[in-house]
């Protein structure tokens, strides 16, 4: 082993941090302990049966081409069928604004690599997903925060923050927004909000990264028009994933952008790994033209949002006063506020003894914020352990509690 590893390591590397949500998982092992911790889909959701056949089915008829490398943009078929879902709900896109990525988490490394260089500043929101600040961070991103409402990044601040860098002679690469039950807290975007920030991203003159794995777990309500749609300018970068809608090992996703944008990102990813894997990208384009995803995806919806109720009824019923969360109408997250006194690190520890963990919110706050706060995911335990389990986050919390 190399005794100096610290002098060769590169900037970057050096910037690089453990995930603390990743760190936090491995503390939250024990069998007698619930976990609201993890962004995990439920397996329950996961179509086992139909993937046997799909799979056995691909080996069958295809396996020279799935089992060989295949083209960075992505599988033909899987970019096709994908293009024409969103073509129904109204963008306007052809197969060369879409490729494969290997998952969300890969577009979120190649949007830096590709635009952004030690110092340049990144708008997010406060807070905002782990995974993005840190891919951003570890290209030297220097990340400027927004506060979020009850509807999502508040563009009175994203404006007068953009007056503040442009006086300085800065311009920010990107926002990245997550406006579909966002991770963490939960908020979706309403329309006037989504046209707020593209109005000021236009002004200025920025891109803007729509980070969306959450759009389609949607219990109730209208969904809303997605951030590319109502630009149509070519100003948006939207992401998208498998991960939350159908299985998060197959690791896939894809980005919609302009061609000019596709293009560097095709060069990006040729670096990292080639193809997405084209067995995986065979399967998903089998399962999907069997016509298998949709109903698959409205019974784990049905799923969550039993979930969802059983957490937020029991927060309703055991929660003592001064503690308050989102009530999302989709997504995997309640978001919590606890009174300004109460830092949610000390709660976590007392919460391991009631057996009961979640993930502190200040880690989600690129500017260390939030210590009042904490994300909890209804999709993993069953609907009995998310009422237990906040029996006994509202009972830790009581320990906190000064009356
Ligand atoms: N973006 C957001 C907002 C997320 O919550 C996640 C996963 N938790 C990801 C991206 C990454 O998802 P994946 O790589 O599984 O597509």
């Amino acid at each position: 082993m190399i005794n100096d590893l610290d002098q060769i390591l590169s900037a970057s590397a050096k910037r690089m941090k453990r995930s603390v949500i990743r760190e936090l998982l491995k503390m939250t092992q024990r069998p007698e302990l619930i976990s609201f911790a993890g962004g995990l889909p439920s397996p329950e959701s996961f179509p086992v049966e139909q993937l046997k056949q799909v799979v056995v089915e691909v080996l069958d008829t295809d396996s020279a081409r799935a089992l060989q490398y295949s083209e960075t943009e992505g599988d033909k078929r899987l970019r096709e069928i994908l293009v024409e879902k969103y073509r129904k709900e109204g963008l306007n896109i052809n197969i060369n604004n879409l490729i494969i990525s290997t998952a969300s988490q890969q577009a979120l490394d190649l949007i830096p690599k590709i635009f952004v260089n030690p110092g340049d500043k990144v708008i997010c929101g406060l807070p905002s997903y782990l995974g993005g600040i840190s891919a951003f961070a570890t290209y030297g991103a220097d990340l400027v925060g927004i506060e979020l409402d009850d509807h999502g990044m508040r563009p009175d601040l994203l404006e007068q923050k953009m007056q503040e860098l442009q006086r300085k002679g800065q311009k920010p690469k990107f926002i990245y927004v997550i406006p579909d039950f966002q991770n963490p807290t939960g908020i979706c975007m309403p329309e006037r909000r989504r046209l707020e920030i593209i109005e000021i991203a236009r002004k200025y003159n920025v891109l803007i990264v729509e980070d969306s794995p959450y759009r389609e777990v949607r219990f109730s309500g209208t969904p809303q028009r997605t951030m590319y749609e109502l630009d149509s300018t070519g100003q948006v970068i939207l992401l998208g994933t498998m991960s939350k809608i159908f299985v998060p090992g197959f690791r896939l996703g894809w980005i919609v952008a302009h061609e000019d944008v596709i293009d560097k990102l095709v060069m990006a990813k040729q670096n990292t790994d080639l193809c997405t894997s084209s067995f995986v990208q065979k399967i998903a384009a089998k399962y999907f033209d069997k016509g298998y995803f949709e109903p698959n995806l409205a019974k784990t919806n049905a799923m969550y949002k039993e979930k969802r109720d059983a957490m937020v009824e029991a927060f309703h019923r055991f929660m003592p006063k001064g503690v308050k969360w989102t009530e999302p109408e989709g997504g995997l997250f309640l978001f919590v506020t606890l009174p300004e006194y109460i830092d949610a690190e000390d709660l976590f520890k007392i919460a391991i003894e009631e057996n009961v963990a979640f993930v502190p919110g200040t880690v989600f706050y690129c500017n260390g914020e939030g210590k009042n706060t904490l994300r909890i995911n209804f999709s993993f335990m069953s609907k009995e352990l998310n009422i237990e389990g906040s029996r006994r986050l509202a009972n830790a919390i009581k320990r906190m509690i000064k009356e």
